[in-house]
């Protein structure tokens, strides 16, 4: 038995190792697949990214009655969700888990296609944009920022490999990833993800914000990367979130009041349906699923970040 036991303890080390090893090589996977399909449909120009050169400005972007199922037993993710995004907006999304925020961003992508009611980004139909070229005007941070295997300014640049430097200084700056910088060893260059220096959640976060910003997208989805970020990254990142806002249009999914009370517009969602939206002065006096989230769920984020 004891032979057992420790032929066990063995097998966990490498174990262990493996484990954290898949969730990068997942998230590696994840995102060349992306590229593939996007490289691989007929008739669209190679590369997928054709859309990040050319500039174009903010986009317009409305849900009008969208329904869509994940095609499980389960009820539908949305169930006929309409809101409006104008220009240049900030617009947040907030509701409790499960309402269909992360949906609204899936479906923005194209990763499913919606199966009732119309999505337009720029006045045009979702359907008719060319795959390439809504996906290259689009920047999406996921909560759980990918780091890729591979120098720290291999991530940065990976979606715009032609920015110059300085429009990588300034965004290392602005996401204040330059103390990250000075502390490795080989500064930018240095390897990071797997193989190279682990970084903490909140790096990630930034370093994914950083990627997205060298883009210039047209239009920035942003869900829930405040959450493993301090307080003084946080006001940090509304900032440069708020900046942005001028030159591309701004959806968020936040779980933090200090980030939605800035938004133009807050959209509430509740089991697949919007259920208000407003300013949060408006939503606080009118809305009681609102009120309820921003004294308890939204609040509490912001209290626990400042307490850290
Ligand atoms: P939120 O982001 O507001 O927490 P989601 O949009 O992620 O909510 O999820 C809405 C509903 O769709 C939930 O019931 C969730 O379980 C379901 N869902 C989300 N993603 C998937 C998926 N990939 N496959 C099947 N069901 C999903
Ligand atoms: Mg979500």
């Amino acid at each position: 038995l004891i032979a057992f036991l420790l032929y066990l303890f063995y097998l966990m080390g490498p174990i262990g190792g493996l484990v954290e090893g898949w969730t990068g090589l997942q998230s590696g996977l994840a995102a060349v697949r992306r590229i593939d399909e996007v490289e691989s449909l007929p008739g669209e120009p190679a590369g997928g990214f054709s859309g990040l050169k050319g500039g174009g400005g903010p986009l317009r972007v409305t849900f009008q009655e969208v329904t869509f199922g994940y095609g499980d037993e389960r009820a539908p993710a949305h169930k006929g969700v309409t809101f409006d995004v104008p220009t240049g907006g900030m617009v947040a999304l907030v509701g409790p888990s499960g309402a269909g925020k992360s949906t609204v961003f899936s479906l923005l992508e194209r990763f499913y296609d919606h199966d009732g009611g119309t999505i337009t980004v720029d006045g045009r139909d979702i359907r008719d944009w060319p795959l390439a070229e809504l996906r290259g005007s689009i920047a999406y941070v996921e909560q759980d920022a990918p780091v890729l295997a591979g120098t720290l300014r291999e991530n940065l640049l990976f979606a715009a490999p032609d920015a110059p430097d300085d429009r990588l200084a300034d965004a290392v700056a602005r996401t204040r990833l330059d103390a990250l910088v000075d502390r490795l060893p080989e500064g930018l260059d240095t390897p990071v993800g797997h193989r190279g220096v682990t970084l903490s959640g909140g790096e990630r976060q930034r370093i994914a914000i950083a990627r997205a910003l060298l883009r210039r997208p047209r239009l920035l989805l942003l869900d829930e990367v405040t959450s493993q970020l301090d307080a003084v990254n946080e006001q940090a990142l509304r900032d440069v979130i708020l900046e942005l806002a001028e030159q591309t249009t701004v959806l968020v999914i936040a779980h933090r009041l200090s980030t939605v009370r800035h938004a133009d517009r807050i959209v509430v969602l509740e089991e697949g349906r919007v259920r208000t939206a407003g300013t949060h002065e408006e939503l606080i006096d009118g809305d009681e699923l609102y009120r309820e989230l921003a004294t308890t769920q939204l609040a509490a984020e912001g209290a626990e970040a400042g307490a850290r």
